[in-house]
């Protein structure tokens, strides 16, 4: 199946009004793959306005629809701040936040009820890794965390990679998608062979082009790189070209 691919950015906890700059020069990006950035929560609005036609995300939801959970967000205030989609699972909330499989399937769930794309993360810590688990580890959270309808794409992202500077060898890399692939088709049948599995973890200008040419990459989660223009613009341009 030929799976459109997908750059998105996740900018974490940076960025404020003057970095909207960024946020419009990213979105002119041009070609034939998806981009999407996944802003803090009080930029999504700002960055909507602007650049109304591209894809500006969240980075986490609530699983609840609203009710008493302080400095929660719901899935219907991002929608309703001009979101379209919505990271669930990221290791940093994983955590940071204590979030188990369950806790990350409900949010699918919600998400995805809502009308929300969802970008789902798993992936193993450098213990796992060096246990020799990384597969069985990835792949059971992977079958933990899925909601019982198939979301718009997984990332796999390697603890140990993200924010690094390593990333898993490039037939690691390909061993863990052709796995996570099995599970998606095994869990939803044709629909699984259209979910998009990104990579994340250390993604680069440097290393793009390694990375999309491996099979079963269907593009990339980006932390670091994705906050200027100038570092994000060669990957999005790098999964063009792996087409
Ligand atoms: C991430 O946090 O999702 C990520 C992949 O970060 P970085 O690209 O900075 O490793």
């Amino acid at each position: 199946m030929n799976r459109r691919k997908l750059v998105a950015g996740n900018w974490k906890m940076h960025g404020v009004a003057d970095d909207l700059a960024e946020v419009r020069a990213i979105a002119a990006a041009g070609g034939e793959v998806d981009v999407a950035l996944c802003l803090p929560a009080t930029l999504i609005e700002r960055a909507a306005r602007i650049v109304p036609d591209f894809a500006i995300g969240g980075q986490d939801i609530h699983r609840a629809d609203k009710g008493a959970h302080t400095g929660s967000v719901s899935a219907a205030m991002l929608l309703d701040a001009g979101a379209t989609l919505t990271l669930v699972g990221h290791s940093e909330r994983r955590e940071a936040h204590g979030e188990s499989d369950a806790d990350v399937r409900d949010k699918a769930e919600t998400a995805l009820a809502a009308g929300l794309e969802v970008v789902l993360c798993i992936g193993e810590s450098d213990a796992v890794r060096e246990a020799g688990q990384a597969i069985a580890t990835v792949t059971a959270q992977l079958d933990a965390s899925l909601p019982e309808h198939p979301v718009h794409a997984i990332a796999y992202e390697p603890i140990w990679a993200i924010g690094t500077g390593k990333i898993p060898s490039l037939d690691d890399i390909g061993e863990m998608h052709a796995a996570l692939r099995e599970r998606l088709v095994t869990t939803y049948g044709e629909a699984g062979k259209g979910v998009r599995i990104l990579y994340g973890g250390s993604v680069k200008p440097a290393n793009a082009v390694d990375i999309f040419g491996i099979p079963d990459v269907d593009g990339a989660l980006v932390g670091g790189a994705s906050l200027k223009a100038a570092d994000f613009l060669p990957i999005v341009a790098a999964a063009d070209a792996a087409r």
